[in-house]
Parts: C-alpha cells; sequence; structure tokens
C-alpha cells in the first residue's frame, strides 16, 4: 500500500480523497474545498469511500454546531431557490453562515436533474461565507436523503448555523426531507382552486410554514385568494406539532418582500419546539427513522450481494417469469439461501 498515507485517488469522479483527519481538520476550519471533498466522499457508493466517509463523521461529530435546519420544498418553479438566494444571503448579511443542500430526486428516475448545473442562487453562491452543494445523485430517494443527512452533519461541522435543503416537491421527498430538518417550508405558486387539489393532503400535513411565493406585480391579488385558500385548507388538517397552527404567508423573492416575516416564524417556529421539548424529541425521532432505514438498506445490500443469492437469482427470476414459481415462493427460496 504505497500512497494509503497520503492523497489516493477514490476514482468515481475523480476526486482526490485527504486522509480522514486531514478531511476533519479542514472541515473544522471551514474549508469549502475539504468540505466538498467529504461530501463527495459521502455520496460514493464505493465501499472504500463509505468507510473514510465514516470516520469523518465520527472525528467531527463532536464539534459540530446546533444549525437551524430548514427543509424548503415546493413544485418545480414555486421559486425555491430564487427565495432560498434572497433569504440566504439576507441571513449571511446577519452573520449567519448558510449551507444549501438541493436534493433532487428527479436524477434518479431520468438520468437528467432537475437542479442539475443551473446556475441558480447566484448571489448566495458569490459569498464566501456561503456554501451550496447540489446532490444530483442516482439511487433511490431514500439514499440520496441519507446522504444528504451525513452531508448536513458535515455542515454543522464546518461551523453553519443555517443548514437548507430544498427539494423539489414530487410528493415522497417531502416525507424523507421532514425527517432531516426542524422546520419544513412548503413554497406554492399563486394558482387557482384546481392547483390546490393537486397539492396532496399528505404534503399540506408534513409542512410546519405554507409561503405562497410570487406575491408580487400583477400576481399579488391572485396570491392573495391562494393564501386565503390554503389557510382555509389547513385549518382542517390535523395538527402535527401541538399547539401550532400551520401559518400560511405571502412572500416575494424577486422583491424580498414578507421574507424577513417568513424567517421569523421559522425562528417561532423553532422556539416553540424547543420550549416544549420538542425539537429533542423530532430529532430523536428522526434517529430512529434513520436507524431503521439504514439497517433495511445495509440488510438488502449484503443480501444482494450474499454470493449463494447472487448464484440463483438469475435461475429463480426465470421461474417466475415463467410462471413456475410464485413470487411468494421464490422470495422465501432466495432468503433461505442468504440464510
Ligand atoms: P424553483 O424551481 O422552485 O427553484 O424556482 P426558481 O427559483 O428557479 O424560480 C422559477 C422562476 O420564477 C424563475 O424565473 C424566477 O425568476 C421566478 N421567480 C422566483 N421567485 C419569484 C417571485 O417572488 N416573483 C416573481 N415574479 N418571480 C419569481
Amino acid at each position: 500500500m504505497s500512497e494509503s498515507r497520503g492523497r489516493k485517488r477514490t476514482g468515481g469522479r475523480g476526486t482526490r480523497a485527504a486522509d480522514p483527519q486531514e478531511l476533519a481538520r479542514g472541515i473544522q476550519s471551514g474549508d469549502r474545498v475539504l468540505l466538498a471533498r467529504a461530501i463527495t466522499l459521502v455520496e460514493s457508493r464505493r465501499d472504500e469511500d463509505a468507510r473514510l466517509a465514516a470516520e469523518v463523521l465520527a472525528l467531527t461529530a463532536s464539534r459540530r454546531v446546533a444549525a437551524i435546519r430548514l427543509g424548503v420544498s415546493g413544485p418545480p418553479g414555486a421559486g425555491k431557490s430564487c427565495l432560498i438566494d434572497n433569504l440566504g444571503c439576507r441571513l449571511g448579511d446577519e452573520g449567519r453562515r448558510v449551507a444549501v443542500l438541493a436534493v433532487d430526486p428527479s436524477s434518479s428516475l431520468s438520468g437528467g436533474s432537475i437542479l442539475g448545473d443551473k446556475t441558480r442562487m447566484d448571489g448566495l453562491a458569490s459569498r464566501p461565507d456561503a456554501f451550496i452543494r447540489p446532490s444530483p445523485a442516482a439511487g433511490t430517494l431514500g439514499g440520496v436523503a441519507r446522504r444528504t443527512r451525513e452531508s448536513l452533519l458535515l455542515c454543522e461541522a464546518a461551523g453553519y448555523d443555517v443548514v437548507i435543503v430544498e427539494t423539489v416537491g414530487v410528493g415522497q421527498s417531502e416525507i424523507q426531507v421532514r425527517q432531516l430538518v426542524d422546520v419544513l417550508l412548503l413554497l406554492l405558486l399563486p394558482g387557482s382552486g384546481d392547483e390546490l387539489q393537486g397539492i396532496k393532503r399528505g404534503i399540506m400535513e408534513l409542512a410546519d410554514l405554507v409561503a405562497v411565493n410570487k406575491a408580487d406585480g400583477g400576481n399579488l391579488d391572485r396570491a392573495r385568494g391562494t393564501r386565503a385558500e390554503f389557510a382555509g385548507a389547513v385549518q382542517l388538517l390535523p395538527r402535527r406539532t401541538p399547539e401550532w397552527k400551520t401559518p400560511v404567508l405571502l412572500c416575494s423573492a424577486l422583491t424580498g418582500e414578507g421574507l424577513p416575516e417568513l424567517w421569523r416564524e421559522v425562528l417561532d417556529f423553532r422556539e416553540h419546539l424547543l420550549q416544549r421539548d420538542l425539537l429533542d424529541y423530532r430529532r430523536s425521532e428522526q434517529e430512529l427513522f434513520w436507524m431503521d432505514q439504514l439497517l433495511e438498506e445495509r440488510l438488502l445490500e449484503r443480501f444482494h450481494r450474499h454470493p449463494a443469492v447472487a448464484a440463483r437469482r438469475k435461475e429463480i427470476r426465470g421461474e417466475v417469469r415463467a410462471g413456475r414459481l410464485s413470487a411468494d415462493a421464490a422470495a422465501a427460496l432466495l432468503l433461505k439461501q442468504f440464510s
């Protein structure tokens, strides 16, 4: 192992990884390049990278800041990036250090990426006190979100005290993202009642805050109407957080109007949780959720890698396809190989 102690190639995207100690030190001293490199390790599917990533996470665990973790979700075009850019810059001006992690579930489905390389969040991207990371990783949505969680922990280790997780609202993603953040904001567009029908009730139920964006110019009246409709709709939903009525706000990511009020609500909600010991509760529930997710993921991985399973899987699948074996019997057979 001639290169074991120094830098070595990790393959994949051709990144070069420093050793875990060096990465951990770099992250803690605010080196964004090393933070990005560590996140690349977290996102990698290679065993060796995963091992290194776990080491970096362990080395940095004791010095993480308690960041405000905010999730921003909503349909494409709602203005999420614009809002995060504007809000992030304002927070930066107040002395906050903002990190943005963009979860992109589309990339695993289409091979393309909604977030992709779009040059978005220009304002925030040019600030030395901010960090932006899109994650157009392939794989299951759960996998993407799991890696986002570890990336989030690394951002906290790097001292970012506001970590924003952006996700495109496609239903499933909100469920995962809610398991990552303290506060989930659902961003909507001014629209008709028909669109209100299209927003799944489940997503509304998950949101801690709702904001109708683009409340500016000729959109303002329509935005007010939409706000009223959603305010009516959330009244009817069960409360997920005791004594918290989900506020529905108006804002404009373009003009910045409503953003200070929106941030105030984020802080209020977090305070609401803190005062009732609900933040710790929420985070411990999240830990359990991720424990289960990881367990399932790793068991499945082991299962698929098991030589006896691998040896017979093709044949057994063929039998199922030909109708000679039921799905149930086939699953039982494969499990028997595993055990
Ligand atoms: P995302 O897909 O939700 O991230 O949406 P983007 O942030 O990329 O915004 C989509 C489009 O809406 C862009 O052309 C933005 O310039 C525009 N946009 C975003 N926020 C506002 C807003 O508050 N008012 C107006 N009028 N346009 C906005």
